[in-house]
Protein backbone atom coordinates (compact mmCIF):
# COMPACT_ATOMS: atom_id res chain seq x y z
CA UNK A 1 0.00 0.00 0.00
CA UNK A 2 2.52 2.63 0.87
CA UNK A 3 4.29 1.57 -2.46
CA UNK A 4 0.90 2.58 -3.96
CA UNK A 5 1.18 5.40 -2.68
CA UNK A 6 4.33 6.41 -3.89
CA UNK A 7 3.32 5.41 -7.39
CA UNK A 8 0.31 7.16 -7.00
CA UNK A 9 2.25 10.68 -6.09
CA UNK A 10 4.52 10.04 -9.11
CA UNK A 11 1.73 9.66 -11.31
CA UNK A 12 0.07 12.68 -10.08
CA UNK A 13 3.54 14.95 -10.93
CA UNK A 14 2.89 17.66 -12.59
CA UNK A 15 -0.91 17.55 -13.02
CA UNK A 16 -3.20 20.47 -10.96
CA UNK A 17 -2.55 20.91 -7.29
CA UNK A 18 -6.26 20.24 -7.29
CA UNK A 19 -5.34 16.45 -7.87
CA UNK A 20 -3.73 15.89 -4.38
CA UNK A 21 -7.66 15.57 -2.64
CA UNK A 22 -7.68 12.21 -4.24
CA UNK A 23 -5.25 11.50 -1.58
CA UNK A 24 -7.65 12.22 1.27
CA UNK A 25 -8.09 8.75 3.48
CA UNK A 26 -5.95 5.99 4.33
CA UNK A 27 -2.83 4.16 3.23
CA UNK A 28 -1.21 1.51 5.07
CA UNK A 29 2.42 1.61 5.76
CA UNK A 30 4.43 -1.47 7.03
CA UNK A 31 5.06 0.40 10.30
CA UNK A 32 2.04 2.10 10.60
CA UNK A 33 -0.87 3.77 8.92
CA UNK A 34 -1.41 6.89 7.10
CA UNK A 35 -4.98 8.83 7.24
CA UNK A 36 -4.55 11.81 5.34
CA UNK A 37 -7.33 13.98 7.00
CA UNK A 38 -7.52 17.35 4.85
CA UNK A 39 -5.94 18.21 1.79
CA UNK A 40 -5.42 21.83 1.13
CA UNK A 41 -6.87 23.48 -1.87
CA UNK A 42 -3.92 25.64 -3.24
CA UNK A 43 -0.36 26.05 -2.37
CA UNK A 44 -1.01 28.90 -0.22
CA UNK A 45 -3.86 27.68 1.89
CA UNK A 46 -3.27 26.44 5.35
CA UNK A 47 -1.17 23.13 5.15
CA UNK A 48 -3.02 19.91 5.02
CA UNK A 49 -3.03 17.58 7.57
CA UNK A 50 -2.56 14.17 8.22
CA UNK A 51 -2.53 11.86 11.32
CA UNK A 52 -0.63 8.62 11.67
CA UNK A 53 -1.19 5.41 14.10
CA UNK A 54 1.56 3.19 15.45
CA UNK A 55 0.22 0.51 16.52
CA UNK A 56 1.72 -0.91 20.31
CA UNK A 57 3.74 -3.43 19.09
CA UNK A 58 5.37 -1.73 16.82
CA UNK A 59 6.11 1.81 19.04
CA UNK A 60 7.02 -1.25 21.59
CA UNK A 61 6.36 1.35 24.71
CA UNK A 62 6.48 -0.24 28.06
CA UNK A 63 4.10 -0.36 30.38
CA UNK A 64 5.54 2.27 32.48
CA UNK A 65 5.90 4.42 29.88
CA UNK A 66 1.84 5.32 29.99
CA UNK A 67 0.33 3.42 32.72
CA UNK A 68 -0.70 6.88 34.59
CA UNK A 69 -2.42 9.68 32.81
CA UNK A 70 0.40 11.76 34.10
CA UNK A 71 3.15 9.38 32.23
CA UNK A 72 1.19 9.22 29.15
CA UNK A 73 0.73 12.66 28.58
CA UNK A 74 4.95 13.02 29.43
CA UNK A 75 5.66 10.53 27.25
CA UNK A 76 3.53 11.48 24.04
CA UNK A 77 5.48 15.28 24.82
CA UNK A 78 8.54 13.44 24.75
CA UNK A 79 7.70 11.45 21.63
CA UNK A 80 6.09 14.92 19.87
CA UNK A 81 9.37 16.55 20.68
CA UNK A 82 11.76 13.81 19.18
CA UNK A 83 8.79 13.89 15.88
CA UNK A 84 9.96 17.72 15.74
CA UNK A 85 13.95 17.39 15.47
CA UNK A 86 13.54 14.37 13.27
CA UNK A 87 11.44 16.52 10.96
CA UNK A 88 13.85 19.07 10.77
CA UNK A 89 13.83 21.03 7.52
CA UNK A 90 11.38 19.01 6.45
CA UNK A 91 7.93 20.01 4.85
CA UNK A 92 5.85 17.89 7.61
CA UNK A 93 5.22 19.82 10.73
CA UNK A 94 4.46 18.97 14.12
CA UNK A 95 3.46 20.98 17.09
CA UNK A 96 5.85 20.32 19.58
CA UNK A 97 5.26 23.33 21.96
CA UNK A 98 7.60 25.18 24.47
CA UNK A 99 8.79 24.49 28.09
CA UNK A 100 5.80 23.49 29.35
CA UNK A 101 4.73 19.67 28.99
CA UNK A 102 0.67 19.87 28.16
CA UNK A 103 -1.44 17.70 26.72
CA UNK A 104 -1.81 18.38 22.78
CA UNK A 105 -3.54 16.92 20.33
CA UNK A 106 -0.16 16.34 18.13
CA UNK A 107 0.41 13.45 20.04
CA UNK A 108 -1.35 11.07 22.11
CA UNK A 109 -1.10 7.81 23.40
CA UNK A 110 -4.03 5.05 23.51
CA UNK A 111 -3.09 1.45 24.92
CA UNK A 112 0.22 1.86 23.83
CA UNK A 113 -0.83 3.06 20.51
CA UNK A 114 0.33 5.98 19.32
CA UNK A 115 -1.24 8.58 17.71
CA UNK A 116 0.24 11.77 16.06
CA UNK A 117 -1.46 14.42 14.07
CA UNK A 118 0.68 16.85 11.53
CA UNK A 119 0.78 19.46 8.77
CA UNK A 120 2.00 19.53 5.82
CA UNK A 121 2.34 22.13 3.03
CA UNK A 122 2.23 19.55 0.01
CA UNK A 123 4.49 20.69 -2.48
CA UNK A 124 3.63 22.12 -6.15
CA UNK A 125 5.43 23.85 -8.76
CA UNK A 126 3.13 26.77 -8.76
CA UNK A 127 -0.15 25.31 -9.18
CA UNK A 128 1.18 21.83 -10.40
CA UNK A 129 2.12 18.84 -7.89
CA UNK A 130 5.83 18.40 -6.77
CA UNK A 131 4.90 14.49 -6.80
CA UNK A 132 8.73 13.60 -6.50
CA UNK A 133 9.11 15.88 -3.27
CA UNK A 134 5.84 14.82 -1.60
CA UNK A 135 6.62 10.80 -2.31
CA UNK A 136 10.35 11.95 -0.55
CA UNK A 137 8.15 13.69 2.67
CA UNK A 138 5.63 10.96 2.86
CA UNK A 139 7.18 7.97 1.73
CA UNK A 140 10.66 8.46 2.78
CA UNK A 141 10.88 11.26 5.72
CA UNK A 142 7.72 10.26 7.57
CA UNK A 143 8.10 6.27 7.91
CA UNK A 144 12.39 7.48 9.18
CA UNK A 145 10.72 9.96 11.74
CA UNK A 146 8.23 6.40 12.92
CA UNK A 147 11.33 4.22 13.10
CA UNK A 148 12.59 6.42 15.44
CA UNK A 149 10.20 7.38 17.46
CA UNK A 150 9.71 3.55 18.34
CA UNK A 151 10.82 2.56 21.65
CA UNK A 152 13.93 0.75 20.91
CA UNK A 153 15.44 3.16 18.62
CA UNK A 154 14.89 5.95 21.72
CA UNK A 155 17.15 6.99 24.31
CA UNK A 156 15.13 5.30 27.21
CA UNK A 157 16.77 6.47 30.13
CA UNK A 158 16.18 10.21 28.95
CA UNK A 159 12.45 9.19 28.02
CA UNK A 160 12.33 7.37 31.56
CA UNK A 161 13.64 10.25 33.16
CA UNK A 162 11.21 13.05 31.45
CA UNK A 163 8.51 10.98 32.60
CA UNK A 164 10.11 11.06 36.05
CA UNK A 165 10.50 14.93 36.17
CA UNK A 166 6.52 15.45 35.00
CA UNK A 167 5.68 13.26 37.54
CA UNK A 168 7.75 14.63 40.46
CA UNK A 169 6.25 17.50 39.62
CA UNK A 170 2.76 16.80 39.46
CA UNK A 171 3.56 14.81 42.61
CA UNK A 172 4.58 17.88 44.44
CA UNK A 173 1.68 20.25 42.95
CA UNK A 174 -1.10 17.48 44.70
CA UNK A 175 0.96 17.66 48.22
CA UNK A 176 0.56 21.38 48.39
CA UNK A 177 -2.77 21.20 50.26
CA UNK A 178 -1.73 18.88 52.79
CA UNK A 179 1.36 21.05 53.25
CA UNK A 180 -0.53 24.30 53.55
CA UNK A 181 1.04 25.76 50.40
CA UNK A 182 0.06 27.18 47.63
CA UNK A 183 3.11 27.18 45.87
CA UNK A 184 6.34 26.00 46.32
CA UNK A 185 9.81 26.86 44.78
CA UNK A 186 12.66 24.03 45.10
CA UNK A 187 16.65 25.06 45.94
CA UNK A 188 18.35 25.35 43.30
CA UNK A 189 15.66 26.33 40.75
CA UNK A 190 16.42 28.68 37.98
CA UNK A 191 13.67 31.48 37.69
CA UNK A 192 14.76 34.04 35.20
CA UNK A 193 14.78 33.66 31.60
CA UNK A 194 16.67 34.09 28.74
CA UNK A 195 15.53 37.35 27.69
CA UNK A 196 11.90 38.59 27.40
CA UNK A 197 10.91 36.71 24.01
CA UNK A 198 12.29 33.46 25.26
CA UNK A 199 11.69 31.18 27.73
CA UNK A 200 14.57 29.21 27.87
CA UNK A 201 16.42 29.30 31.41
CA UNK A 202 19.10 32.36 32.03
CA UNK A 203 22.72 31.28 31.70
CA UNK A 204 25.66 32.16 33.41
CA UNK A 205 24.52 34.65 35.62
CA UNK A 206 21.68 33.30 37.01
CA UNK A 207 20.90 33.49 40.80
CA UNK A 208 19.90 29.80 41.84
CA UNK A 209 17.14 30.00 44.18
CA UNK A 210 17.79 29.38 48.21
CA UNK A 211 14.74 28.98 50.02
CA UNK A 212 15.34 31.32 53.79
CA UNK A 213 15.16 28.65 56.71
CA UNK A 214 12.53 30.00 58.43
CA UNK A 215 10.51 29.42 54.88
CA UNK A 216 11.66 25.67 54.27
CA UNK A 217 9.86 23.14 53.50
CA UNK A 218 11.01 19.43 52.44
CA UNK A 219 8.93 17.39 50.36
CA UNK A 220 9.70 13.88 49.29
CA UNK A 221 8.99 12.38 45.80
CA UNK A 222 8.61 9.46 44.00
CA UNK A 223 11.81 10.31 41.66
CA UNK A 224 13.73 13.18 43.00
CA UNK A 225 13.45 11.96 46.96
CA UNK A 226 13.78 14.48 49.70
CA UNK A 227 13.70 18.31 48.25
CA UNK A 228 13.89 21.89 50.72
CA UNK A 229 12.86 24.78 48.77
CA UNK A 230 10.31 28.08 49.92
CA UNK A 231 7.18 27.22 50.77
CA UNK A 232 4.68 29.87 49.99
CA UNK A 233 1.78 29.55 53.08
CA UNK A 234 -2.19 29.78 52.61
CA UNK A 235 -2.95 33.19 53.18
CA UNK A 236 -1.99 36.35 52.38
CA UNK A 237 1.90 36.79 51.22
CA UNK A 238 3.63 39.54 50.38
CA UNK A 239 6.93 39.65 48.39
CA UNK A 240 8.50 43.19 48.70
CA UNK A 241 12.40 43.64 47.67
CA UNK A 242 13.77 46.64 45.77
CA UNK A 243 13.56 47.31 41.96
CA UNK A 244 15.35 44.57 40.16
CA UNK A 245 15.71 42.58 42.99
CA UNK A 246 13.93 39.64 41.23
CA UNK A 247 10.30 40.07 42.42
CA UNK A 248 8.11 39.95 39.57
CA UNK A 249 10.94 37.29 38.27
CA UNK A 250 9.33 35.21 41.08
CA UNK A 251 5.68 36.00 40.20
CA UNK A 252 5.96 34.73 36.79
CA UNK A 253 7.17 31.26 37.91
CA UNK A 254 4.39 30.96 39.99
CA UNK A 255 2.27 31.44 37.15
CA UNK A 256 3.36 29.15 35.01
CA UNK A 257 3.94 26.82 38.35
CA UNK A 258 0.35 25.69 37.37
CA UNK A 259 1.78 23.91 34.55
CA UNK A 260 4.75 20.96 34.28
CA UNK A 261 8.44 22.32 32.76
CA UNK A 262 11.06 19.95 30.23
CA UNK A 263 13.80 18.86 32.35
CA UNK A 264 16.24 21.55 32.42
CA UNK A 265 13.92 24.56 31.97
CA UNK A 266 15.02 25.40 35.82
CA UNK A 267 11.60 25.66 36.73
CA UNK A 268 10.82 21.84 37.28
CA UNK A 269 9.73 22.08 40.87
CA UNK A 270 8.32 25.21 41.11
CA UNK A 271 4.68 24.65 41.70
CA UNK A 272 1.54 26.62 42.72
CA UNK A 273 -2.35 25.25 42.93
CA UNK A 274 -3.70 24.27 40.23
CA UNK A 275 -6.32 26.62 40.05
CA UNK A 276 -4.02 29.53 40.61
CA UNK A 277 -4.97 32.86 38.75
CA UNK A 278 -2.89 36.04 37.65
CA UNK A 279 -4.67 38.77 38.37
CA UNK A 280 -3.81 42.25 36.52
CA UNK A 281 -5.58 45.47 35.33
CA UNK A 282 -6.90 45.35 31.58
CA UNK A 283 -8.05 48.64 30.56
CA UNK A 284 -10.17 48.62 28.14
CA UNK A 285 -11.59 45.33 28.46
CA UNK A 286 -15.44 44.42 28.31
CA UNK A 287 -17.34 43.59 31.54
CA UNK A 288 -20.49 41.76 30.76
CA UNK A 289 -23.07 41.77 33.70
CA UNK A 290 -20.05 41.08 36.62
CA UNK A 291 -20.69 41.17 40.11
CA UNK A 292 -18.06 43.49 41.21
CA UNK A 293 -19.95 45.27 44.31
CA UNK A 294 -17.49 44.55 46.48
CA UNK A 295 -14.71 46.41 45.15
CA UNK A 296 -16.83 49.86 43.25
CA UNK A 297 -20.08 51.13 45.12
CA UNK A 298 -21.68 54.29 44.24
CA UNK A 299 -20.10 54.98 40.69
CA UNK A 300 -20.97 58.54 39.60
CA UNK A 301 -23.04 57.09 36.78
CA UNK A 302 -25.28 55.45 38.99
CA UNK A 303 -24.60 51.85 37.74
CA UNK A 304 -25.44 48.59 39.52
CA UNK A 305 -21.99 47.48 40.60
CA UNK A 306 -23.47 44.25 41.79
CA UNK A 307 -24.48 43.83 37.70
CA UNK A 308 -21.96 45.41 35.95
CA UNK A 309 -21.58 45.60 32.55
CA UNK A 310 -19.28 48.26 30.05
CA UNK A 311 -17.76 48.22 26.59
CA UNK A 312 -14.56 49.95 27.94
CA UNK A 313 -13.42 49.38 31.50
CA UNK A 314 -10.99 51.58 33.47
CA UNK A 315 -7.91 50.14 34.81
CA UNK A 316 -9.85 49.44 38.06
CA UNK A 317 -13.15 48.20 37.36
CA UNK A 318 -11.40 45.65 34.90
CA UNK A 319 -9.10 44.18 37.76
CA UNK A 320 -12.15 43.73 39.76
CA UNK A 321 -14.07 42.33 37.34
CA UNK A 322 -10.52 40.23 36.42
CA UNK A 323 -10.92 38.78 40.29
CA UNK A 324 -14.44 38.55 40.45
CA UNK A 325 -14.66 36.37 37.08
CA UNK A 326 -11.19 34.18 38.71
CA UNK A 327 -13.55 33.55 41.94
CA UNK A 328 -16.49 32.54 39.78
CA UNK A 329 -14.41 30.48 37.76
CA UNK A 330 -13.57 28.62 40.89
CA UNK A 331 -9.73 29.85 41.94
CA UNK A 332 -8.52 29.65 45.18
CA UNK A 333 -5.01 31.36 44.87
CA UNK A 334 -4.90 35.04 43.53
CA UNK A 335 -1.05 36.04 41.82
CA UNK A 336 -0.89 39.92 41.62
CA UNK A 337 2.33 42.53 41.14
CA UNK A 338 2.45 45.83 41.39
CA UNK A 339 3.55 46.64 37.85
CA UNK A 340 0.49 45.30 36.21
CA UNK A 341 -1.97 46.62 38.76
CA UNK A 342 -4.40 49.98 38.98
CA UNK A 343 -3.01 51.50 41.98
CA UNK A 344 -6.24 52.53 43.39
CA UNK A 345 -7.81 49.50 43.60
CA UNK A 346 -4.47 48.22 45.45
CA UNK A 347 -4.14 50.81 48.10
CA UNK A 348 -5.36 54.66 49.31
CA UNK A 349 -3.10 55.57 51.95
CA UNK A 350 -4.25 57.71 55.44
CA UNK A 351 -3.59 60.93 53.82
CA UNK A 352 -5.81 59.94 50.47
CA UNK A 353 -8.18 59.14 52.81
CA UNK A 354 -8.65 62.11 54.53
CA UNK A 355 -9.35 64.30 51.55
CA UNK A 356 -11.73 62.09 49.37
CA UNK A 357 -13.52 60.39 51.91
CA UNK A 358 -17.18 58.67 52.21
CA UNK A 359 -19.06 58.44 49.40
CA UNK A 360 -16.69 60.12 47.03
CA UNK A 361 -14.63 57.54 46.66
CA UNK A 362 -16.73 54.26 44.88
CA UNK A 363 -13.87 51.93 44.93
CA UNK A 364 -12.52 49.77 48.42
CA UNK A 365 -8.73 48.91 48.03
CA UNK A 366 -8.04 45.22 47.96
CA UNK A 367 -6.27 45.43 51.13
CA UNK A 368 -9.09 46.11 53.06
CA UNK A 369 -10.93 42.89 51.10
CA UNK A 370 -8.18 40.43 50.75
CA UNK A 371 -8.14 39.10 54.81
CA UNK A 372 -11.77 38.83 54.27
CA UNK A 373 -11.00 36.83 51.10
CA UNK A 374 -8.81 34.29 52.70
CA UNK A 375 -11.29 34.17 55.94
CA UNK A 376 -14.68 33.71 54.50
CA UNK A 377 -13.91 32.44 51.05
CA UNK A 378 -10.62 30.58 51.43
CA UNK A 379 -8.84 32.48 48.86
CA UNK A 380 -4.93 32.97 49.09
CA UNK A 381 -3.21 36.02 47.74
CA UNK A 382 0.56 36.31 46.50
CA UNK A 383 1.19 39.59 46.09
CA UNK A 384 4.24 41.82 44.97
CA UNK A 385 4.49 45.25 46.49
CA UNK A 386 7.17 47.02 46.26
CA UNK A 387 6.25 50.57 46.61
CA UNK A 388 3.48 50.45 49.88
CA UNK A 389 3.65 49.39 53.11
CA UNK A 390 0.41 49.13 53.50
CA UNK A 391 -0.06 45.70 53.32
CA UNK A 392 2.28 45.05 56.21
CA UNK A 393 -1.22 44.92 58.04
CA UNK A 394 -2.74 42.67 56.83
CA UNK A 395 0.19 39.96 55.24
CA UNK A 396 0.22 36.57 56.98
CA UNK A 397 3.87 36.31 55.69
CA UNK A 398 6.42 38.74 54.06
CA UNK A 399 9.50 37.57 51.41
CA UNK A 400 11.92 39.92 50.48
CA UNK A 401 14.14 39.63 47.91
CA UNK A 402 17.55 41.12 47.95
CA UNK A 403 19.87 40.38 45.25
CA UNK A 404 17.52 37.68 44.09
CA UNK A 405 17.82 36.05 47.56
CA UNK A 406 14.63 36.01 49.73
CA UNK A 407 14.80 36.56 53.08
CA UNK A 408 11.92 36.13 55.85
CA UNK A 409 10.93 39.93 57.22
CA UNK A 410 7.80 38.94 58.56
CA UNK A 411 8.43 39.77 61.59
CA UNK A 412 10.28 43.25 60.77
CA UNK A 413 7.31 43.73 58.55
CA UNK A 414 4.35 43.11 61.53
CA UNK A 415 6.29 45.60 63.86
CA UNK A 416 5.81 48.27 61.41
CA UNK A 417 2.36 47.11 60.43
CA UNK A 418 -1.12 49.02 61.71
CA UNK A 419 -4.52 47.83 62.77
CA UNK A 420 -6.67 48.26 59.59
CA UNK A 421 -10.61 47.70 59.35
CA UNK A 422 -11.47 44.96 56.89
CA UNK A 423 -14.05 45.57 54.58
CA UNK A 424 -17.13 42.58 53.79
CA UNK A 425 -16.02 40.52 51.15
CA UNK A 426 -19.51 38.75 49.67
CA UNK A 427 -19.02 36.42 46.90
CA UNK A 428 -19.55 37.34 43.21
CA UNK A 429 -23.36 36.76 42.01
CA UNK A 430 -23.36 33.38 39.89
CA UNK A 431 -24.03 33.99 36.52
CA UNK A 432 -25.96 31.75 33.78
CA UNK A 433 -24.42 32.34 30.30
CA UNK A 434 -27.03 32.09 27.26
CA UNK A 435 -25.77 29.51 24.95
CA UNK A 436 -26.98 31.29 21.72
CA UNK A 437 -24.49 34.19 22.35
CA UNK A 438 -21.60 32.20 22.31
CA UNK A 439 -21.44 30.88 18.50
CA UNK A 440 -18.59 29.56 17.04
CA UNK A 441 -19.78 29.76 13.15
CA UNK A 442 -19.24 32.71 10.65
CA UNK A 443 -20.95 31.85 7.21
CA UNK A 444 -22.10 28.98 7.96
CA UNK A 445 -19.37 27.07 9.45
CA UNK A 446 -17.33 26.86 12.34
CA UNK A 447 -14.46 29.29 12.43
CA UNK A 448 -11.61 29.20 14.90
CA UNK A 449 -8.79 30.72 14.73
CA UNK A 450 -5.64 32.59 16.19
CA UNK A 451 -3.39 35.56 15.46
CA UNK A 452 -0.17 35.01 17.62
CA UNK A 453 -0.68 34.57 21.03
CA UNK A 454 -2.97 37.97 20.65
CA UNK A 455 -6.38 37.50 19.43
CA UNK A 456 -8.58 34.36 19.04
CA UNK A 457 -11.23 34.52 16.30
CA UNK A 458 -14.37 32.82 17.52
CA UNK A 459 -16.90 32.70 14.76
CA UNK A 460 -17.53 36.73 13.70
CA UNK A 461 -15.74 38.04 17.35
CA UNK A 462 -12.30 38.81 17.91
CA UNK A 463 -11.01 37.66 21.77
CA UNK A 464 -8.07 39.97 22.75
CA UNK A 465 -6.34 37.19 24.61
CA UNK A 466 -3.25 39.62 25.23
CA UNK A 467 -3.31 39.97 29.01
CA UNK A 468 -4.05 36.18 29.62
CA UNK A 469 -0.62 35.52 31.23
CA UNK A 470 -1.93 32.17 31.90
CA UNK A 471 -2.19 31.25 28.17
CA UNK A 472 1.12 29.54 27.39
CA UNK A 473 0.97 28.02 24.26
CA UNK A 474 -0.55 28.99 20.72
CA UNK A 475 -2.33 25.44 20.94
CA UNK A 476 -4.10 26.64 24.24
CA UNK A 477 -5.62 29.36 22.27
CA UNK A 478 -7.39 27.10 19.79
CA UNK A 479 -8.23 24.56 22.67
CA UNK A 480 -10.03 27.65 24.36
CA UNK A 481 -11.68 28.08 21.44
CA UNK A 482 -12.86 24.74 20.99
CA UNK A 483 -14.00 24.21 24.63
CA UNK A 484 -15.79 27.34 24.13
CA UNK A 485 -17.61 25.47 21.47
CA UNK A 486 -18.40 22.54 23.55
CA UNK A 487 -19.72 24.25 25.95
CA UNK A 488 -21.90 26.37 23.89
CA UNK A 489 -22.81 23.69 21.09
CA UNK A 490 -22.50 20.72 23.89
CA UNK A 491 -25.45 21.92 25.86
CA UNK A 492 -23.37 22.63 28.33
CA UNK A 493 -23.98 26.22 29.26
CA UNK A 494 -27.88 27.59 29.53
CA UNK A 495 -30.24 25.38 31.17
CA UNK A 496 -29.88 27.29 35.06
CA UNK A 497 -26.54 25.63 34.66
CA UNK A 498 -23.85 28.62 36.25
CA UNK A 499 -20.74 29.24 34.22
CA UNK A 500 -19.08 27.06 37.16
CA UNK A 501 -21.19 24.55 36.83
CA UNK A 502 -20.65 24.43 33.21
CA UNK A 503 -17.18 24.47 33.17
CA UNK A 504 -17.38 21.24 35.83
CA UNK A 505 -19.70 19.55 33.22
CA UNK A 506 -16.74 20.40 30.58
CA UNK A 507 -13.73 18.91 32.82
CA UNK A 508 -15.73 15.92 33.19
CA UNK A 509 -16.23 15.62 30.02
CA UNK A 510 -12.69 15.53 29.15
CA UNK A 511 -11.95 13.20 31.81
CA UNK A 512 -11.39 10.15 29.67
CA UNK A 513 -10.30 11.44 26.10
CA UNK A 514 -8.37 14.16 26.90
CA UNK A 515 -7.95 17.10 25.10
CA UNK A 516 -8.84 15.30 21.68
CA UNK A 517 -12.92 15.64 22.80
CA UNK A 518 -12.71 18.86 22.30
CA UNK A 519 -11.11 18.83 18.89
CA UNK A 520 -14.03 16.80 16.85
CA UNK A 521 -13.71 18.09 13.29
CA UNK A 522 -11.00 20.55 13.77
CA UNK A 523 -7.83 19.82 11.40
CA UNK A 524 -5.28 21.40 12.96
CA UNK A 525 -2.96 21.79 16.33
CA UNK A 526 -4.91 22.50 19.73
CA UNK A 527 -3.75 22.12 23.38
CA UNK A 528 -5.86 21.63 26.65
CA UNK A 529 -6.24 24.90 28.45
CA UNK A 530 -7.21 25.84 32.51
CA UNK A 531 -10.77 26.04 33.07
CA UNK A 532 -9.63 29.62 34.08
CA UNK A 533 -8.86 30.74 30.34
CA UNK A 534 -11.59 29.29 29.34
CA UNK A 535 -13.80 31.51 31.47
CA UNK A 536 -11.17 34.30 30.49
CA UNK A 537 -11.66 34.13 27.05
CA UNK A 538 -15.42 34.09 26.89
CA UNK A 539 -15.93 36.72 29.32
CA UNK A 540 -13.77 38.42 26.83
CA UNK A 541 -16.44 37.78 24.04
CA UNK A 542 -17.90 40.79 23.06
CA UNK A 543 -21.34 38.89 21.92
CA UNK A 544 -21.71 37.01 25.59
CA UNK A 545 -24.90 37.19 26.95
CA UNK A 546 -25.83 36.87 30.87
CA UNK A 547 -29.24 35.01 31.42
CA UNK A 548 -29.40 35.72 34.83
P1 LIG B 1 11.63 43.43 40.09
O1 LIG B 1 10.26 42.95 39.76
O2 LIG B 1 11.99 43.17 41.54
O3 LIG B 1 11.87 44.84 39.72
P2 LIG B 1 12.54 41.58 38.07
O4 LIG B 1 11.95 40.30 38.53
O5 LIG B 1 11.87 42.26 36.94
O6 LIG B 1 12.71 42.58 39.30
O7 LIG B 1 14.05 41.25 37.71
C1 LIG B 1 14.95 42.22 37.25
C2 LIG B 1 15.99 41.57 36.37
O8 LIG B 1 16.75 40.64 37.10
C3 LIG B 1 15.41 40.83 35.18
O9 LIG B 1 16.16 41.14 34.04
C4 LIG B 1 15.58 39.37 35.55
O10 LIG B 1 15.78 38.56 34.42
C5 LIG B 1 16.81 39.38 36.43
N1 LIG B 1 16.76 38.30 37.42
C6 LIG B 1 15.68 37.94 38.16
N2 LIG B 1 15.98 36.90 38.96
C7 LIG B 1 17.26 36.59 38.72
C8 LIG B 1 18.15 35.59 39.23
N3 LIG B 1 17.76 34.71 40.15
N4 LIG B 1 19.40 35.56 38.73
C9 LIG B 1 19.80 36.44 37.81
N5 LIG B 1 19.03 37.40 37.29
C10 LIG B 1 17.75 37.47 37.73
MG1 LIG C 1 8.64 43.99 38.94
Amino acid sequence: DDARLAEELRKMDGSSYGRYKSLTGDWSFPDFTLTVDRVQSDPFAPPSRVSVRIPADVAELPDSAWHSPVRRRATADYLVRRAYRELKGARLRIDAGGQEVLDRAACQIRDGEVLLRLGIEMPGHGRRIDGRTAERELCERLPDMVDALRWPALDAAEAAAFADTVEDTCALRDRLPDLGLVAFVADGSVLPRRSGVSDLPMQGSAVPFRSPESMRVSVSLPHAGEVSGLGIAEGITLIVGGGFHGKSTLLHALERGVYDHVPGDGRELVVSRADAVKIRAEEGRQVERTDIGAFVRNLPTGADTSDFSTENASGSTSQAANIAEALEAGSTALLIDEDTTATNLMIRDARMQRLVHGDREPLTPFVDLVRPLRRDHGVSTVLVMGGSGDYFDVADQVVMLDGYRPYDVTDRARELAAERADADFAAPAARVIDPRSVDATARGRSRIKRRDMDVLTFGENEIDVRNLAQLVDSGQIIGVGLAMRLLAEGGLLGDDRTLAEALDALEERLEGDGVTALGRGYAGDYVLPRRYEIAAALNRLRSLRVLR
